[in-house]
């Protein structure tokens, strides 16, 4: 018998848990506390975790549990924790690993509220960051000292959408004994970075994964024992931190993630058709999915099958007031919202160098060939593309970025 793939959405699919009277979704727990029939058995949990007991919301309930158990699935680590945003995963894993005078060795190219996080509040705690072009692995390795824990990288970079090649990564954190910490929210299921030898991945659920724009969430995935340090009740960030999930989201999301399999392979294949669109009539597309992206080949070869080449596509207009006049005109003719953020059923478009890359300095955006004429897009569920696309066509034409 031939060998299956590994495959994220089967995996989340055969999750099942029932709920209290045989539901088919499980109970939701509405509790910040919870009863002991005994006071030794409270004792007994401050001491330490005891299976199907839970103490306090903070620490963990039975409905973020599903969900970590479910995503811990997807992205086939041993453990996840669920928290309420993205920077709450990202700040709670970086915080949970490094103490005052340890450094982080980090992509340039990250989100911004990452890059800001890394470079203006950790310094205060005596945590520093050297960034580094994530491509050049001799960068990499060079700029890890004695005192670097971690080496943190996007999966897919925003907003430029480089690929980072993780097992060469996970590579050279082995051989420091180091971890490697990988944001993969822009990859959910495409892309499986523990498999590939990252020590925590982390996902800002607030987009693909959660999928309606209806909150801010988060999720850490490692091993049990990284985990439980989290949630330890003297040192345990996300304890300490209190940036814990509300149940009444972790049970929407828990639903949601039910049909990010199919979510995925639609935002691949519309970003797709788009790309190649684009790139036929001379325009400037970054899309990871193009034979002509530098990290083409990587990505076929790491990715896992099925899911397509993602969602995000950036698309380079030269200067900010095109930009600009493209984005409200889009808006216009119901192409998508311009609004940051990504994974909606529609397109969303934005400018990162003036909003989710504007902590980055201008200077260093440059550098990182962020160009001021950038347009990002998360391609939504569209089920007419080539009419999406004829409409952005006349967008185009219009503002005459194409004869
Ligand atoms: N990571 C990436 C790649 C992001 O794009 C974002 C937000 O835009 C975050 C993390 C932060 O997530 P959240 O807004 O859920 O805190």
């Amino acid at each position: 018998m031939t060998k299956r793939p590994f495959d994220p959405g089967s995996r989340v699919q055969d999750f099942l848990v029932f709920g209290e009277y045989g539901d088919v979704n499980p109970s939701v727990t509405d509790s910040s506390t919870f009863t002991f029939l005994t006071p030794e058995t409270m004792e007994e949990l401050f001491e330490h975790e005891i299976e199907g007991c839970f103490l306090y919301s903070r620490h963990w309930n039975p409905t973020n549990k599903h969900l970590a158990q479910a995503l811990a699935r997807m992205e086939d680590s041993e453990s996840a924790q669920v928290c309420a945003s993205g920077m709450s995963a990202i700040s709670s894993a970086i915080l949970q690993i490094c103490d005052a005078g340890d450094e982080i060795v980090a992509a340039h190219t990250i989100y911004g509220g990452t890059y800001a996080l890394f470079k203006n509040l950790l310094p205060r705690l005596g945590i520093t960051t050297k960034f580094v072009d994530i491509q050049d692995l001799e960068e990499v390795t060079s700029a890890i000292s004695e005192q670097t824990k971690v080496i943190y990288c996007e999966t897919t970079s925003n907003p430029l959408l480089e690929i980072a090649d993780l097992p060469q990564l996970s590579e050279i954190a082995k051989s420091k004994g180091i971890r490697l910490v990988v944001d993969n929210t822009f990859s959910p299921m495409m892309v499986s970075p523990i498999r590939l030898g990252a020590d925590v991945a982390v996902h800002s659920m607030t987009k693909f994964i959660n999928g309606t724009s209806d909150c801010v969430a988060g999720c850490i995935c490692a091993s049990d024992e990284f985990i439980h340090s989290l949630t330890d009740i003297n040192s345990g960030t996300s304890m300490l931190l209190g940036g814990v999930l509300d149940s009444m989201r972790a049970a929407s999301i828990l639903k949601n993630l039910h049909s990010l399999h199919l979510r995925m392979r639609q935002h691949s294949s519309n970003a797709l058709y788009l790309a190649e669109q684009f790139q036929n009539i001379g325009l400037t597309v970054h899309y990871p999915g193009l034979s002509s992206h530098p990290q083409h080949g990587l990505l076929t070869e790491i990715m896992n099958p099925g899911y397509g080449y993602g969602g995000m596509l950036a698309l380079d207009v030269g200067n900010t007031k095109t930009a600009n006049e493209l984005m409200r005109l889009m808006q216009q003719e119901k192409v998508g919202y311009l609004a940051v953020s990504l994974g909606y059923f529609k397109t969303l478009f934005s400018m990162p160098g003036h909003s989710t890359s504007s902590e980055i300095p201008l200077e260093e955006r440059i550098e990182m060939g962020l160009s001021e004429g950038l347009v990002r897009f998360s391609i939504g569920l569209d089920n007419d593309i080539a009419h999406t696309y004829e409409r952005i066509e006349r967008c185009l034409r219009t503002l005459e970025i194409v004869k």
